[in-house]
């Protein structure tokens, strides 16, 4: 039995014992990413008092979520898998953070969709750090221009960047490039890292950590 309490404690000492080293200033949110895990796993990290949590389908979010933040208002929900724009509008209505902007269209229905009652307040642009064919994101020779046509064009309150680099190799230089082009852009979040480079991640910038096994423990396949 998975025991999130310790692993999360775990995660937290290894952050501070890190930061120790390399004395980075920084404040690290911690999102737990729950998809495929169930309510009950969800609940057991709310009884440790955990509230924020990643999912990457609206559906799946919605039937996890929808009776427990009824209970819990302060509950924290961030869309880090690819958005398709059939369900801008539910996800909208659930997350309160969309981290995966990556295309003209989504924003296009995004800015259709949003309105002063959605509980979407902040964004990400999710950037395909290492130009990968079968990745989402967009590219980065794109990526100024992206930003600044959902900023400036669109009106859309975009905060920082995410990415997921390519596997096997190490992630440190995407992470280095991800942080530079949120500087040119003066964008104040990063969400980097996962289960096993969050510490490199944090080394590199980010402040948004996203960490599935390592709090939950081992996931089933699972169909991106
Ligand atoms: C699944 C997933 C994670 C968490 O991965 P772990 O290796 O379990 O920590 C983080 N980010 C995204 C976008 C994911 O899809």
């Amino acid at each position: 039995m998975p025991n999130f309490k310790e692993n999360i404690e775990k995660i937290r000492l290894s952050i501070v014992k890190n930061r120790e080293n390399s004395q980075i200033p920084n404040k690290i949110k911690i999102i737990a990413v729950s998809k495929t895990f169930g309510t009950d796993s969800v609940l057991e990290a709310i009884q440790s008092g955990f509230f924020c949590f990643g999912e990457n389908k609206v559906q799946e979010c919605k039937k996890k979520f929808s009776s427990i933040i009824g209970v819990h208002k302060e509950i924290d929900l961030h869309m880090i898998g690819p958005l398709q724009t059939n369900k801008v509008k539910d996800a909208l209505k659930i997350f309160n953070t969309i981290q995966t902007l990556d295309r003209e269209k989504l924003c296009l229905e995004i800015n259709k969709k949003l309105n002063p009652n959605s509980k979407t307040k902040d964004f990400f642009i999710l950037v395909n750090i290492g130009n990968e064919k079968q990745k989402s994101g967009i590219n980065t020779e794109q990526s100024n221009d992206f930003i600044k046509w959902c900023i400036n064009d669109l009106g859309i309150n975009v905060v920082g960047l995410m990415c997921i680099p390519p596997a096997e190799i190490s992630p440190i230089k995407y992470f280095k490039k991800l942080k530079t082009i949120a500087e040119e852009n003066k964008l104040k979040y990063l969400s980097m890292g996962m289960s096993g480079d969050y510490l490199d991640a944090i080394i590199c910038g980010a402040t948004h950590i996203r960490l599935g096994e390592s709090l939950f423990g081992k996931r089933q396949n699972y169909e991106k």
